[in-house]
């Protein structure tokens, strides 16, 4: 087959969709902004603490259904959009990029595949620290704050001091993330056991703790806590 007929091919079977949903953004420089969000099923990483693993994980693997760039244009009902995973990027995004037109995009990534979609608003690069069984790309990162200044953050899931120290040497190694806005979020538990009160009184805690330390002076430092999981603790789909 042709590499056109294979594009072909593919753009008619679409998007391994694992799920579509409107809610707010909770996490990040948009946060608390109206979005559709679309999911896509597949990952090149298996982080520990995954908390979409029914996108990937052999036997949690929900069924996705495949959706033509056309059938998710046709559910889009907020301005902003997310494209999220899994990791999006190991998809063709190109055909429903330019279906999207004028809207805000958001690509939620790993950091680890480097692309070159002009149509993105945001580039919202998660690179997966030691804890996660993995390790932030920098030459992915510095890819995305040189080709799309302005259009980056850097959202960074904090679990121990371990992993703050990992960020502060992954930030030290990319000159241009001093440009980006660098975001921390303490990580959330993804069981029943999350309780809001411990939850708020951590991040309250690193509100006054973290900014001390010098090295935050020449970043663009956000620390957020997810608001999707402060108002829907134990709900999918949010
Ligand atoms: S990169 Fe994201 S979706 Fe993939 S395994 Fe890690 S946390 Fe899960």
């Amino acid at each position: 087959m042709s590499d056109a007929a294979t594009a072909e091919s593919r753009n008619l079977r679409g998007y391994p969709v694992n799920e579509i949903f409107h809610s707010i953004q909770g996490e990040g420089t948009q946060v608390g902004r109206p979005s559709t969000f679309i999911r896509l099923t597949g990952c090149n990483y298996t982080c520990h603490w995954c908390d979409t693993p029914h996108t990937w994980k052999m036997g949690q693997i929900r069924k996705p259904e495949w959706q033509t760039a056309e059938h998710l244009l046709g559910q889009i009902k907020f301005r902003s959009v997310v494209i999220t995973g899994g990791e999006p990027l190991l998809h063709d995004l190109q055909p429903l990029l330019t279906g999207l037109g004028d809207r805000h995009v958001t690509i939620e990534t790993n950091g680890s595949i480097a692309a070159d979609h002009e149509e993105v608003s945001l580039w919202s690069l998660s690179p997966k620290l030691a804890s996660s069984g993995h390790h932030p790309d920098t030459a992915v990162i510095g890819h995305y704050l040189s080709r799309f200044p302005g259009r980056v953050q850097l959202k960074f899931v904090i679990g121990s001091e371990a992993d703050l120290a990992e960020v502060k040497t992954t930030l030290a190694k990319v000159p241009d993330a001093r440009k980006a806005a660098v975001i921390l979020q303490p990580v959330t538990p993804q069981d029943e056991a999350f309780d809001r009160e411990t939850y708020l009184d951590r991040y309250a805690g690193w509100v006054l703790s973290v900014p001390e330390d010098p090295f935050w002076q020449h970043y663009n430092l956000q620390l957020l806590p997810q608001l999707h999981r402060l108002c829907w603790p134990h709900r999918d789909g949010i």
